[in-house]
């Protein structure tokens, strides 16, 4: 197969790149079918405040168990999901999903929601999580709404005048992988944003990088003085827990707590969490 260049040359692709397409294709046909048959499910990550071990939200997180394959991975099927403008249905499905599970768990814990940036640009998002809600019968400032900072960015859409209305239905935003885009704290400020999200990339370098320290530092000042939820996500660690917590970040989401399981698995620890990892085990 040839495809043409820009410049008017034929280009070939190498039997990978071929490859690749038809695999994406395929991805795309079958993602298209999965949600009719039931190969979806919402999995939930606990966000743990470390001082009490306590699950103060949870993370909705898609999972997609293909028949022959086997479980795909998000980071291989969202993008497709987002070329291809199926995020739009499936997103909406996990949010009906999720703040229809959220109404069982005790009332003091939230549940976030990822948006994708095609999701935002939509014109009938403001439907799609009212809907959501009073179907659920959530209450809404239970539901957090994680954005990243490339949905922020557009010409097509006024960012501003959305985002107050998501407020104004009384949802919570959040930033997530906070720290990997541009200009991020001038966002900080013009936006009604009330909490952050470290990326896991600062969390992976926090013990051997004194850069990124001094910036996990500046963050978390940040986040103080803007008043901000600061949570560090992707923590695998006892050190990389105490770290955060003498930068005083105590909302943690990670490996040491929790991978991403299914909502029966942690039921359980939402009311008394026994054996959560405890900051005190750790602080010397
Ligand atoms: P995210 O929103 O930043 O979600 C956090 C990701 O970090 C999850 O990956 C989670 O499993 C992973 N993670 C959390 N703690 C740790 C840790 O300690 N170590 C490591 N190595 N990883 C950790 P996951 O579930 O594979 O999702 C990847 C991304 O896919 C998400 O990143 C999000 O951007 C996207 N995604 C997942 N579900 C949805 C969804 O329902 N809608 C949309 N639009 N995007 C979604
Ligand atoms: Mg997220
Ligand atoms: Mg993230
Ligand atoms: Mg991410």
């Amino acid at each position: 197969k040839a495809k043409t260049s820009a410049r008017g040359t034929a280009v070939w692709y190498t039997p990978q790149m071929q490859d690749e397409l038809l695999k994406k294709r395929q991805i795309e046909d079958e993602l298209r079918e999965a949600l009719g048959r039931d190969e979806l499910s919402v999995f939930y990550q606990p966000i743990v405040d470390s001082r009490r071990g306590l699950v103060v939200a949870m993370e909705a997180l898609l999972r997609w168990r293909h028949p022959e394959r086997g479980m795909i991975s998000p980071g291989v099927f969202i993008p497709i999901a987002e070329e291809t403008g199926l995020i739009v249905e499936i997103g909406a499905w996990v949010l009906r999903q999720a703040c229809r599970d959220a109404t069982a768990w005790p009332s003091h814990i939230r549940v976030a929601v990822n948006l994708a940036p095609l999701q935002f640009q939509e014109a009938d998002l403001l439907d799609t999580i009212s809907e959501a809600l009073a179907e659920s019968g959530l209450a809404p400032d239970r539901l957090e709404l994680e954005i990243t900072e490339s949905a922020l960015i557009s010409n097509t859409i006024d960012v501003e005048a959305k985002l107050k209305s998501i407020a104004a239905l009384g949802a919570r935003l959040a930033l997530d992988d906070f720290g990997t885009g541009y200009s991020s704290l001038s966002y900080l400020n013009r936006f009604p944003v009330r909490k952050v999200k470290i990326d896991q990339a600062f969390s992976r370098q926090a013990i051997d990088s004194p850069k990124t320290q001094a910036i996990i530092s500046a963050i978390s000042a940040l986040a103080r003085d803007l008043d901000l939820d600061l949570v560090a996500e992707g923590v695998e660690t006892h050190a990389q827990l105490a770290f955060m917590a003498s930068k005083s970040i105590f909302l943690i989401q990670g490996f040491l707590y929790s991978k991403p399981r299914p909502i029966e698995e942690l039921l359980p620890l939402l009311e008394n969490w026994a054996d959560a990892p405890r900051l005190e085990d750790v602080a010397a």
